[in-house]
């Protein structure tokens, strides 16, 4: 009775973000969550789910930390909210924004807090536009993306996203985004020739494609592009709001190519979704020149920038993450899940290219696992419902020309979650192979 009040009236009231509004009239929501733990979470009628996806790629802690819940309500009833507009500041910013500092690679250490990878990308193209505004280079404005990127749904973010179909969707989109081939180094020196390196502000690229279909960056491309910006006076963004906190097996996923950006744009796994959350972190020499040629107000901020409550649990989220070894579980358990899946090739006949770096990774469903040729028809989503129905939920990337299952379970997961995973895709899989 419960269950089916809710769903009349999420049907009736709740829009709901990335979703089909005609589904949603008809079928309403297919899984009401209720309750979790560790890596499962449970719906309404107390069935259990294996959160393979870490809902979206960012329970990174896992579900059910009740120390998290435990500062969040100290500090909510100790000072719920403050800002830090000017002059004013709050100790969880403060001790949180010196952690983020210290742990991110090389001399990053300027942070600015959002609530969220949107925030935190808008907020990233602004600040470097304005850096090369007062360096004297105002027409240094456009933002180089690459195809298959995903960015989020701000009017920047949603800009430098290179999935065709968010662009489809809008008119909101913004002028000074510039797509490029996604792997090769070569397109972005060429389109450096053709549009002139004062008029690029940064190259902006996720070290890993999330949402684009897990894709690895080709050996060697962002140690290229890394270069290719240094050479051309053109700051670096790397996008580990997917990536970062542990997910690819180090902390961030930079640190697995020798790589410091300028900037690193953060969300997700820095609060493990708790709260909202997310931080724009700049070099040291960025960071400085801002202050140095910036005397003036920094006209950009939100009201809950520095969030006393959020910056609470984001702390206390690292700790335990790095407490319990948890980015050394997301390398090894990536590794044995991925062997695992690796192994459905053979137990299979339609599972192709199992990639992954630590607890970040896609299946490649293919028609002919010798040429890698894929169906006519995506098979992918077949495979994603008879896993939910078996338990495990997972996710298909539905706008790229691959037919790609993707994974990012929570980096808490044991040999025994390892193997449920395994053993679940596996019966999904081969439900759905014998009726293709
Ligand atoms: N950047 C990347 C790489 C993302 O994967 C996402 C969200 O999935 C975003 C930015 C946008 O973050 P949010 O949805 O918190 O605004």
């Amino acid at each position: 009775a419960l269950r089916q009040e809710l769903v009349e009236l999420d049907k009736k009231y709740f829009i709901h973000p990335t979703s089909s509004l005609q589904d949603q009239q008809a079928n309403g929501p297919a899984i009401i969550f209720d309750k979790a733990e560790g890596v499962h979470v449970w719906d309404l009628n107390g069935k259990k789910y294996l959160e393979g996806m870490a809902s979206l790629w960012n329970v990174n802690i896992g579900y059910g930390r009740k120390e998290l819940a435990e500062v969040a309500k100290e500090q909510l009833e100790k000072c719920g909210y403050v800002s830090s507009f000017t002059g004013f500041s709050n100790e969880p910013a403060i001790r949180l924004a010196a952690k983020v500092a210290e742990m991110t690679p090389g001399d990053l250490n300027g942070v600015f807090f959002t609530s969220g990878g949107s925030e935190s990308n808008d907020s990233a193209y602004k600040l470097v536009r304005h850096y090369w505004k007062v360096k004297g280079k105002p027409e240094k404005t456009k933002i180089v993306a690459r195809k298959r990127a995903y960015h989020g749904v701000a009017s920047g973010s949603t800009s430098a996203t290179g999935i065709e179909s968010f662009h489809d969707f809008t008119t909101s989109l913004a002028p000074g985004f510039v797509h490029v081939d996604p792997d090769s180094p070569e397109a972005f020196r060429k389109l450096i020739e053709e549009e002139g390196a004062d008029t690029i502000a940064a190259f902006l690229t996720e070290p890993i494609q999330g949402a684009g279909g897990v894709n690895l960056p080709k050996e060697g491309y962002l140690q290229e592009i890394r270069k290719i910006c240094d050479e051309n006076d053109i700051l670096f963004i790397a996008d580990e709001v997917i990536n970062g906190f542990g997910r690819t097996g180090k902390m961030f996923a930079c640190e697995h190519y020798d790589i410091v950006p300028d900037v690193l744009l953060l969300a997700k796994g820095i609060s493990s979704g708790y709260v909202q959350l997310g931080a724009v972190v700049l070099r040291e020499k960025l960071h400085k020149e801002l202050i140095e040629l910036s005397p003036g107000v920094l006209m950009h901020g939100f009201t809950y920038s520095g969030h006393p409550t959020a910056c609470a649990v984001g702390l206390k989220n690292i700790e335990i993450m790095e407490n319990e070894n948890m980015v050394e579980n997301s390398r090894v358990m990536g590794d044995l899940l991925a062997e695992k899946l690796t192994e459905l090739q053979k137990e299979t006949d339609i599972v192709g290219e199992v990639r992954h770096l630590g607890l970040l990774g896609a299946v490649e469903i293919v028609k002919n696992q010798e040429t890698g040729e894929r169906f006519a028809e995506k098979v992918t989503p077949k495979i994603v419902a008879a896993a939910r129905e078996r338990g495990l939920i997972l996710r298909n990337v539905v706008y790229w020309e691959k037919d790609t299952i993707v994974y990012s379970p929570p980096l808490c997961m044991t040999e025994e979650d390892v193997n449920e995973f395994a053993s679940i895709l596996k019966e999904a899989v081969l439900e759905v192979q014998k009726s293709l």
